[in-house]
């Protein structure tokens, strides 16, 4: 037994880069952390962070290539998981939890593969290197979808030929659900009731962004639908738009569907308002600078983040917190404070002294004692995985 044998090794796997992170899952501990990226070129890279921190160049390594790196690196460094616990994105309606990676539990995650085909299948892919590199352990599945799975039809369907539901799995799924479930569980501790009692609108502020309605614990609604693409103005992405803009677009400018798609994925949202940039510190310190471009994309950022979350408010009947988290979450202030100005009706009174320093003197209040509250809640999704593989392994 060594001082990590109850840890749990979380992996993230993108097209071309292995996030990983050794967890311990009571204490929260982050025992070693590590990044491979480049994936397949010849640049491929491996840093890490724990004790000792390091880089190293892995040739051309692919996906199961670089996990031998982490077996390698986790060996040398004494650290010997208890299991592995990989984040999938889409788990379509066949899973509502978390689940032990078996043979049907594969099929059934590549029977989703439609519905997230940029990212299902290298997160399979990274389930088939790890079982690879990792033969003796049990591996889990923890994905951003389940967690919305309890959303009522009225929430997650859309109004389109019912059939379209039936036979092609068309609906809202929402995502980020490992973020949204950790951070109203963290609320509940830190309003001191229980999460059964609770009705929280929580919002994930990240370079995706997404909310969720979540009453006694249970998902009720959410911003993002069958794709992330739906809901908050994103760095990149524009949330909601009219449907009917894809057949102007495709009209008015000559573009291909998919180039209307990369259009709304990859250039629009913060970055495509303020022609600068998708990171919200530097349009906060463009704005301040008087750049009118920043604070237009700053503006309706925060004007929608508010209106989404009142109408999330719909499926709770009532309000006890409002919940930031992510990187803009959690930093600022100001996008904060300026989303609290346009929901005066909801009774959140913001107490600009605990704001400004982010909650972090009154366990995350950055509203006046009065119902409802404002929270600051620091995400982690890594350890919610660590935690979820660590109970299915029990
Ligand atoms: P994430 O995807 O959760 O890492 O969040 C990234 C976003 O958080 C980027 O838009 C960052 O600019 C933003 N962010 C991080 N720190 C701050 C800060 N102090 N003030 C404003 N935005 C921040």
């Amino acid at each position: 037994m060594n001082a990590a044998s109850d840890s749990i090794l979380v992996i993230n796997c993108g097209s071309s880069s292995i996030k990983f992170s050794l967890v311990q899952p009571q204490s929260g501990e982050h025992l070693l952390k590590g990044l491979a990226e480049r994936l397949g070129s010849e640049e491929a890279g491996l840093s890490w962070k724990g004790k000792v921190n390091g880089e190293k160049t892995i040739g051309a390594a692919d996906h199961k290539q670089a996990l031998l790196e982490v077996v390698e690196l986790l060996r040398v460094s004494g650290l010997t998981p208890a299991g592995v616990g990989h984040r999938v994105v889409h788990g379509g309606e066949q899973f509502s939890a978390s689940c032990l990676v078996d043979e049907d539990a594969l099929a059934a995650t590549r029977a989703t593969q439609h519905l997230a085909p940029l990212h299902n299948p290298v997160n399979l892919l990274g389930i088939e290197a790890a079982q690879a590199a990792f033969p003796e352990l049990p591996q889990v599945m923890v994905f951003d979808t389940s967690f919305h799975q309890s959303m009522p039809r009225r929430a997650f369907l859309y109004p389109v030929p019912y059939e379209l539901y039936e036979e092609h799995a068309i609906r809202r799924y929402g995502f980020h659900g490992t973020s949204h479930r950790f951070v109203v569980a963290k609320a509940a501790e830190q309003l001191g009731r229980p999460l059964e009692e609770l009705a929280l609108v929580s919002a994930h502020l990240g370079n995706g962004c997404s909310a969720a309605a979540v009453l006694g614990g249970k998902s009720m609604d959410t911003t993002m639908g069958l794709t992330p693409l739906e809901g908050l103005v994103m760095g990149t992405r524009s949330g909601d738009v009219d449907p009917s803009l894809h057949e102007h677009l495709c009209n008015t400018l000559n573009l291909s569907l998919a180039e209307v798609g990369s259009l709304l994925n990859k250039k629009s949202g913060l970055l495509g308002l303020s022609g600068l940039t998708n990171d919200m510190r530097e349009l906060l310190e463009a704005e301040e600078a008087g750049n009118e471009r920043a604070a237009i994309a700053v503006e309706v950022f925060c004007f929608r983040l508010a209106k989404q979350i009142a109408s999330l408010v719909v499926s709770l009947g009532r309000l006890d917190a409002l919940l930031f988290t992510g990187g803009i979450g959690e930093n600022s202030a100001q996008v904060r404070a300026r989303c609290l100005k346009l929901l005066p009706f909801l009774g959140l009174d913001l107490d600009e002294v605990a704001n400004a320093v982010h909650g972090r003197e009154s366990g995350g209040r950055i509203s006046h004692s009065s119902s409802p509250a404002a929270l600051v809640v620091a995400t982690d999704e890594e350890l919610l995985i660590a935690r979820d593989t660590a109970e299915l392994l029990t």
